[in-house]
This record gives C-alpha cells, structure tokens and sequence, in this order.
C-alpha cells in the first residue's frame, strides 16, 4: 500500500471506510487523486472473522452513546459498526433499490420532504454499483419488471419458506430477495476471488469466505490498488481551517498520540451520528442550524413464531424472501410504506431481542429459547419521516478522547406508529397462515440515519444535493446522515451510490 508522510499535500483526506467512505475512495484513487482514509476501527482479513456472537462484539461500534425519548434507541451491535470497512462488516446485505415515490414525499403527499436528487440518476449508480459488488436477485422482479440483477438468488432459508407459504394464502407477493451476497464465486474487480455463499447463516458475524459484500473485500482493495492509503486504528478528532475557513487538515489520534494529515478537502463519512458529532464539537458546518437535527431509524419490527417443524433460523442466508407489497398499501392511513423480509437470527440475538423489544427475561425467557430451533420470524423496514424532535446532541459526558458523547433523542411520531399497527397486524395473518402459533411482536427500529441532510438551500440542509458543506467548500459528507427522509428501503446500497456520485461531483470540480 502506497504511504503518504503527515507533510504531503494529500488531494483528500476521508473520515471513516464505510459505504459511505470506501466507494469515493476508490473512485478519487481511480481518478489519479492522492488520498488517504483514516479509520477509527481496525483492519480484519475475512479469515478473522468467526461465527460466535460473542466474539463478533469486535465489529461493533460500543462507545457509549446517550439514548434519550420515548423510543430511546439501542445502539452497539444494533446501530452501527467500526473497521475498516465499518457497518458493512456485519450488516445483513439486503439489498431493494429506492422506490421513486419515497424520494417525492412531499410533493406526492404534502407531508415528510423531497430529495433534491432525481430516482432516474440514482438508479443508474445503483446498477453500476450492484454490478461491481456483485447482487443476486431473481430474474423477474415483480414490482419492476426490468430490472435484472447481476446474479442468480441465493438459497432460501426455512422462514422464507415460510413467509412464501403465508403470502401466497393471503394473496400477497414474494420473491427471492435481493442480497449483496455472491451466489457463485466471483472475480472482485480490483480485489481477490470471492466465494460463492455457502449458506452458514453468520453474516452478522462477518462474512469469512467474502460472499458477503462489505467494503473491505470490494472498493477498498480498489481503492489501495489505485494508490489510496488507509489508516486503520485512527480517529479523526478535529479538523483545522485557514484564514478564509477552508479545510487545510485533518487532526487524528493513534495509539494515544495526535498527528495531522494536510489536505486539499475533507469527506466526513462516519455514519449517522460521528458525522454530526464530531462536526457539532468542533461548531462547523452548521450555520442552517440542522447538524444533528432530524435523526430518523427505520420502524423494524418483528413477529416471531413457534412452528411444529424444525425451523433452524441460524442456517441460510437470513433475509432471502421480500415482499414490496406494503411500499403502498390499499386504504392504509400512512405516509409511504413498508418492506417485508424473512429473517434468520442466532441465538443471543434473538434473545436480547425478546428481552428488549418483548419484555421477556427469567424463565419466560429461557422456556423459549429452548425452543429456539422451532422458532421463525419476519421483519419490516418501514419509512421513519423527518421530525425536528427527533435529533442528537451533545451529552456533558465526554469519551476516552475527550469528545463530548452523543445523547440522540428518538420517538416515533402519528405516521411510524400507523405503519407499525398495519404492519404488525399484516406479519401476524401471515404467520397465522403459515402455520406459526405463540406469535410475539417485537417491536424495534433500526439504522442511524438523517442528522446532516441533505437540500437545496443552505437554510435547511447541511449539504447541497452532492454533499458538498453549504458553509465550507471543501467539506463534504457521505453516509446515512445526508439523508434528508429515510426511504422504506434498507439504506446501504443507496449511500454506496450517493458515495460515486459525490466523487463524481468533486472529481468535476479538480
Ligand atoms: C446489524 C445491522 C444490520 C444491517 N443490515 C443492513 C441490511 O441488510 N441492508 C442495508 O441496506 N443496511 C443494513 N444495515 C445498515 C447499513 O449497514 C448502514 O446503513 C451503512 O453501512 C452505514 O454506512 P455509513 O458509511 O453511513 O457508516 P458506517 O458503515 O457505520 O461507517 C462509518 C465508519 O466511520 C468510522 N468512523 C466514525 N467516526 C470516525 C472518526 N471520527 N474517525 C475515524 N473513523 C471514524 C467508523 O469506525 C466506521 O467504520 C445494517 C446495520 C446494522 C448495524
Ligand atoms: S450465509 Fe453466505 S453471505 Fe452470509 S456469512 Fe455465510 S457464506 Fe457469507
């Protein structure tokens, strides 16, 4: 790997190798620029990883965040993750694209807001990036009947089984889920040969064969091969200015000792709330007054159920049926909509799960899990509007850094509440149908998004519709705080493509 010494002029320096961080590096890295990546987690081989979730805490990030509101948020393993290559170490890899419709909100219904970005231009970076990561999905996508993916789905396992059964009964459409998981092995453009999914059921615990897509086995092997540099073991703590207030370097701590990397711009892509964190301590880029404000978590409830058949919900790629039937549902007294998914989860898991979400601990809680082998679930991931109420902020309480710790404020408001009821009553008749009895909701939400948005005014949004800093022109920002709503559709492969069109943006500009 190309090295760069603290007193070279570094084209751009990038805060954090998510899917935010990874996919511009390696686009800047491509395009000849010198860059350098500096990331707080450490670097891992996918050999490292192993299928224990106790071992898997590693991939997380745990420094203690303040959770705050009526649905204070649980963060660690749940929220966020840490290394090179963050979240998308132990993300789960489902995969829909944006619906059209969730990026117009406001003006196809008056309430939530519109992104300053047309679906069409993003569609076209979400094929160039499902094409190099390599997405499997079904031949014929029932709610866009031209879309193709690159590869053939994955297996299914017992709770999409399962859910097919329930749907079909109650006249509800399924397929095969798409999945950033290579279901045949696959040449990494830029990297090494990924293996075809072998089915284990531990994508949680980060993928060892690399069928799993996650940044440090695709764009950021691209990335070094360019000549990027990354900086594992680095936390980024503070960013210095010139005179006339542009960036001219970035401040970071390793192994307890401050060093400084000169640049000629920033990417802060530390996901939905580093970014703001950080840039609230150090009182920049937020003259609109919306650094931290309108933090939104997807409504993520689960029903569960016990089947007379052994389920065996650790095997298989967990979430490998879909159903967009609720992105609109008939009659339904919501603002956007919802996504159905199987699920597939290991066993302490699901129990700090039916502890936290349902309520169940002691005997009650040990008498089910001794069922585990008999029990299945399905999930939604459901539309969160932006609220002004909902926002981070900086606790008294101050980290091992000496950064003040987040306090994030969450509750859902009148719209999440309509589609969890809908939800929950629609998981429960398919599971009835499918067979399911001692059905348990779960009620959670899930993903850091929103704090940093997204707009066209400097008045309202932190960043232009590229994420470029309204305030300081060569700060940019990449991840899951640009978004201004937050979609029904799991987020990652909406950022990794928003990551390309941002260095396509700079890229313009050089
Ligand atoms: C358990 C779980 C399952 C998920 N499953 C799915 C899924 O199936 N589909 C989907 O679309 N999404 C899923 N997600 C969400 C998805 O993983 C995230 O939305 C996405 O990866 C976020 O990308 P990001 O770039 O915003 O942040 P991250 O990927 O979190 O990257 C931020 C990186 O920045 C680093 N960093 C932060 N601050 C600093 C600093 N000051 N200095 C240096 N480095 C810093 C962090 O260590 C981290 O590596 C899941 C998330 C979790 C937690
Ligand atoms: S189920 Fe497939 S993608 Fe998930 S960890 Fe196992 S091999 Fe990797």
């Amino acid at each position: 790997m190309r090295r760069y010494a603290a007193t070279d002029m570094v084209d751009a320096v990038v805060i954090g190798t998510g899917a935010g961080g990874a996919p511009l590096l390696a686009r800047l890295a491509q395009a000849g620029l010198k860059v350098v990546a500096l990331e707080a987690g450490p670097n891992r081989e996918p050999g490292d990883h192993t299928p224990d979730e106790t071992a898997a805490g590693e991939l997380y990030w745990m420094d203690e965040r303040l959770s705050d509101g009526a649905m204070p948020q649980a963060f660690g393993g749940n929220n966020s993750g840490t290394g090179v290559g963050g979240s998308t170490l132990h993300w789960g890899a489902f995969c829909p694209r944006p619906d059209a419709r969730d990026l117009r909100l406001r003006s196809l219904t008056g309430e939530g807001v519109d992104w300053p970005i047309r679906h069409d231009e993003l569609i076209a970076y979400i094929e160039e990036v499902e094409r190099f990561i390599g997405v499997s999905g079904p031949a014929d996508y029932p709610w866009d009947t031209a879309r193709r993916y690159p590869l053939p789905p994955v297996a299914r396992n017992a709770s999409a089984d399962a859910m097919a059964a329930g749907c079909a009964a109650l006249g509800i459409v399924t397929t095969d889920a798409p999945a950033a998981v290579v279901s045949r092995d696959w040449q990494q453009e830029g990297g090494d040969l990924r293996q075809a999914c072998v089915n284990c059921g531990t994508c949680h615990q980060g993928c060892r064969n690399a069928a799993k897509t996650s940044m440090d086995t695709t764009y950021l092997p691209l990335a070094v091969a360019h000549g990027a540099e990354i900086r594992p073991g680095c936390m980024a703590t503070g960013i210095e200015r010139d005179a006339r207030g542009r960036v001219t370097a970035v401040v970071y701590v390793r192994d307890g000792i401050e060093h400084r990397q000169r640049c000629g711009a920033v990417f802060l892509c530390g996901g939905g709330v580093e970014t703001p964190r950080l840039l609230l301590h150090l009182g920049l880029a937020n003259s609109s007054g919306q650094v931290g404000r309108n933090f939104m978590a997807h409504v993520a409830t689960q029903v569960w159920g016990r089947f007379d058949a052994e389920m065996r919900c650790n095997r298989g790629y967990p979430s490998s049926l879909i159903s967009e039937d609720m992105l609109r549902a008939e009659g339904a007294g919501f603002i956007g909509g919802y996504l159905m998914q199987s699920l597939g989860v290991l066993p302490m898991t699901l129990a700090t799960t039916m502890a936290r979400g349902g309520r169940r601990w002691g005997r009650g809680l040990t008498a089910l899990m001794d069922d585990y082998l008999h029990l299945a679930g399905i999930g939604i991931n459901g539309e969160c509007l932006p609220h002004d109420d909902n926002c981070l902020t900086l606790a008294n309480e101050t980290d091992a850094f000496g950064l003040p710790k987040a306090r994030v404020t969450f509750g859902y408001n009148a719209n999440e509440r309509a589609i969890d009821a809908h939800a929950t009553d629609t998981m429960i008749a398919i599971w009835r149908a499918a067979g399911a009895h001692d059905i348990m909701v779960l009620p959670r939400a899930a993903h850091t998004i929103g704090t940093c948005r997204m707009g066209e005014s400097g008045d309202a949004a932190v960043v232009d519709p590229w994420g470029r800093s309204f305030d300081i022109d060569n700060l940019w920002i990449c991840d899951n705080s640009i978004f201004p709503s937050s979609l029904a559709a799991n987020p990652a492969l909406t950022i990794m493509a928003l990551s390309l069109r941002t260095a396509d943006r700079f890229l313009k500009g050089q």
